[in-house]
């Protein structure tokens, strides 16, 4: 895999960093977004994309306002799945198109999405559908919809969040998919408009990922043929790409990837496909940032103890990883006594949560690292602070800081 991580801007948060601590009064803990890698790094991966090829964003990745605000211009749309989003986004964004997905959608969400506009439903099961074509028949609407599948896939290999080619709660599974379909042709409230698939997260293997989406055109235009399905305007492919926690500097190679798209068009047959993509758009403009509080010693390993933790970032304890981070040395030490650290050691650092859970990263390689310091975690923008119980020992929240972007011309 080549190394197409998008570059972090180290120098342009840390100096940030460093002049926040200039006034912090208390240890300082915070979340810093760099709007402008944000906007370089969609920009780039949107673009990439061939005629035919669109990119959402999946909201709940991240679904902060100066996020979605940098995000608008720049992707087709967002996929939002919850009424709460729904309600979020139609607030500030009353044209950006929307996709509406998950699981256990409720009556009331099924009818905002039809009374706010959202360009499609990812219906889950027969009984979503038929709850939504009672609410758009009572309306006097058309549902546009999508049937979420959930199948076994050629090339559909394991990754550690696996949705489907396996008894999982989402989507409808194959062998109900003809039922489905005879009964869509007896209710004319529902507009069948494609298939969506998400069967996977943490994809990290660009290759591996064309001849997954190939299995899905190719499953598509069977389906199409099979069933006389005439109204199938596009093919949702879902979301899935990967960011390597572990091996930063090997990431998934976007840019061999969107290379490869036009070649699907052999079974593609002039259908749109769409990306609802979360993790991989803005997992690497966020930074998580603690300043180092102890550090002490436990039968002979050492521990940062520092100020917040995974209340405020669960990341690393959700996907199972020690987090890289980076320490910034801060000089300034406020105490008439010795300054604890250690140098050149392997070292777990730890948040201020009473249970042995709260680890961030675990016995990492620092050259140097003293209480006052502040130890810096990067890849911290999507599934961070939005998956984290914030509110567990009722520590105060950190600091939310978005550095912004340098021009706001929007990519087309
Ligand atoms: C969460 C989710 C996504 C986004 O997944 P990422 O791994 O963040 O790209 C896309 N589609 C659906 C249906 C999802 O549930």
């Amino acid at each position: 895999m080549a190394m197409t991580a998008p570059e972090l801007r180290w120098p342009r948060v840390a100096a940030h960093l460093h002049e926040a601590l200039a006034d912090a009064g208390t240890p300082l803990c915070a979340y810093v977004y760099d709007l402008e890698a944000l906007r370089r790094h969609a920009t780039t991966t949107a673009r990439s994309l061939p005629p035919g090829f669109e990119l959402f964003y999946a909201i709940k990745a991240n679904s902060d306002l100066p996020i979605l605000q940098t995000l608008a211009p720049l992707t087709h749309g967002f996929e939002i799945s919850s009424g709460g989003e729904l309600a979020w986004v139609r607030e500030h964004f009353s044209e950006v198109p929307l996709i509406f997905s998950g699981p256990g959608k409720t009556d009331a969400e099924l009818a905002s999405a039809l009374d706010l506009g959202v360009d499609a439903l990812h219906v889950e099961s027969q009984h979503e559908l038929e709850r939504l074509a009672w609410l758009a028949r009572a309306r006097g609407v058309i549902a546009p919809v999508l049937l979420r599948v959930n199948l076994a896939v050629d090339g559909l290999q394991a990754t550690t969040l696996m949705m489907g080619g396996k008894p999982t709660p989402f989507g409808i599974a194959g062998d109900q998919l003809p039922g489905c379909l005879a009964w869509l042709r007896a209710h004319p409230q529902i507009r069948l408009r494609g298939f969506h698939f998400h069967l996977m997260s943490h994809q990290l293997d660009a290759a591996a990922h064309l001849r997954l989406l190939d299995a899905y055109l190719q499953q598509v235009s069977l389906w199409r043929a099979e069933y006389a399905l005439n109204s199938l305007d596009q093919v949702n492919v879902g979301g899935g790409i990967g960011v390597n926690y572990r091996e930063p500097e090997q990431q998934f190679d976007w840019a061999a990837f969107a290379e490869g798209l036009p070649a699907l068009s052999a079974h593609r047959d002039g259908l749109t496909v769409r990306f609802e993509c979360g993790r991989y758009i803005t997992a690497f403009c966020g930074y998580y940032a603690m300043e180092v509080i102890d550090v002490k010693h436990a039968f002979g390993r050492p521990f940062a103890v520092a100020s917040g933790g995974t209340h405020h970032f669960r990341t690393p304890y959700a996907q199972g990883h020690s987090h890289p981070f980076r320490v910034l040395p801060v000089e300034t030490w406020r105490y008439p006594f010795p300054r604890p650290g250690v140098r050149d050691a392997r070292i777990s650092v730890v948040g201020q949560l009473c249970t042995p859970k709260d680890i961030l990263a675990q016995d990492a390689l620092v050259d140097s690292v003293r209480a006052g310091d502040l130890v810096v975690f990067p890849y911290a923008g999507a599934y961070a602070w939005h998956i984290s119980h914030h509110d567990f020992l009722r520590h105060p929240h950190p600091r939310h800081w978005y550095l912004p972007a340098e021009s706001t011309h929007a990519a087309g």
